[in-house]
């Protein structure tokens, strides 16, 4: 898949860093709202509404196709000068150099207003430029997106992005932008609770996160170069309309971290894991890109999110009771996203089995061993080979030692 395929994928892809929130101290039950939320909104030919965690699988389909209009050579009309500008311009555009290559398909379309490959190609290229831009300035990044579909309406695959991003950025306009060492955090100003003191404790939280986070899959991204990461907090209905998930749903990661606060003083502790949980996605994303195993990518985020060593250790001792007597997954069946997965129940054990699994590797090969898996795919091999080579041992064998532990 071309590197722009997977940007939009993650841009799509909500289901990878929601959070399971159920309270599955009790049996677990079919989270409020989220079947009927299946198919009944704008967003359900992507991702990022079906229940109860949407599927990579509806998000590849919902996927632009890459314009064929690049390969093109205007039949008539342009003179020579302008089809050797297309074809300089493409080079830049596969290079990824998105400013050089608008400036070139700009001059084209001035220059002859009603040949439709070079409006095609600069649709295209500005497509790009958004996809690359929207994590870090939605605005300019919609109004790009918008004038993509402008000059090349034919892409009716680019509307369901644009409902997507209209809701994302009309319902962050007007928030409060404030900024720490690693993060840009996003929210509504007029809250007094976020006012006062909300947002500096949401930033010391993300920035202690980061040291830890840093120091466990020792990259740094922000001082390797990625952009500060974005985080945006959001009353209850304004996250369920940009995220299109239901009740359940504590927090997502689609490129940005996305927290539903309600009440901030009251939540505190929750609202802690939630950005705790989705910076390990937004980690991990960054390490092992999309290749890392949904398990794994789950079973971190539960696994470094609780900062609390008691909490910790219940929400083990508590996964692996759900599991006992239950039929398991193997590593395999739990490979992709566990959004792929529709049953609430079969979640809700999917993600305990991602954290006690976790945890049983981080105990029995070490912490290092996890790195090591999450990085593999970004080395070209995958996290089962990985742990076979390093280990000497099947992960499936493995599995199996945990599965007999439970
Ligand atoms: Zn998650």
């Amino acid at each position: 898949m071309s590197a722009r395929f997977l940007t939009l994928a993650a841009l799509l892809l909500i289901g990878g860093g929601a959070i399971w929130w159920v309270q599955r101290t009790a049996a677990p039950q079919a989270p409020p709202g989220v079947h009927e939320r299946a198919g009944s909104d704008s967003q359900s030919d992507h991702d990022a509404s079906p229940a109860p965690v949407p599927s990579q699988a509806a998000s590849s389909q919902a996927l632009p196709k890459p314009s064929e209009a690049l390969a093109q050579t205007p039949a008539t009309g342009p003179r020579r000068e302008s089809s050797r500008r297309n074809q300089e311009a493409i080079e830049h555009l596969e290079a990824g150099e998105l400013e050089e290559a608008i400036k070139l398909f700009e001059t084209n379309v001035e220059e002859h207003p009603d040949e439709p490959v070079f409006q095609q190609n600069l649709a295209e290229a500005l497509l790009r430029l958004a996809l690359r831009e929207y994590d870090h300035e939605p605005e300019v990044a919609f109004a790009h997106l918008e004038r993509a579909i402008e000059l090349a309406p034919a892409r009716q695959e680019l509307l369901p992005l644009r409902d997507r991003w209209h809701t994302a950025v009309q319902a962050q306009a007007g928030f409060a932008e404030d900024q720490s060492t690693h993060f840009v955090l996003q929210y509504d100003g007029d809250r007094s609770d976020l006012l006062t003191l909300g947002y500096r404790e949401v930033l010391d939280d993300l920035e202690n996160a980061y040291q830890d986070y840093g120091e466990f899959f020792d990259v740094f991204p922000v001082e390797a170069g990625r952009p500060k990461f974005r985080a945006v907090l959001y009353d209850r209905e304004a996250f369920d309309q940009v995220t299109g998930i239901g009740e359940w749903a504590g927090g997502a990661y689609d490129g940005t971290i996305r927290v539903p606060v309600r009440h901030f003083q009251r939540d505190r502790n929750r609202i802690r894991q939630t950005l705790r949980h989705e910076l390990v996605h937004a980690f991990v994303d960054e390490v092992g890109g999309r290749g890392v195993p949904g398990w794994l990518n789950e079973g971190l985020a539960q696994y470094l999110s609780e900062t609390n060593l008691s909490q910790r250790t219940r929400a083990l001792d508590r996964a692996r009771s759900q599991l006992v007597g239950k039929d398991l997954f193997s590593p395999t069946q739990l490979q992709g996203s566990l959004a792929q997965i529709s049953e609430p129940e079969q979640v809700a054990k999917a993600y305990d089995q991602a954290l006690a699994f976790t945890h049983w590797i981080a105990v029995h090969y070490g912490e290092r061993t996890l790195v090591r898996m999450t990085q593999a795919s970004q080395q070209g091999s995958d996290a089962a080979a990985t742990f076979q080579r390093w280990i000497g041992v099947g992960l499936e064998t493995a599995h199996q030692d945990f599965v007999d532990s439970l």
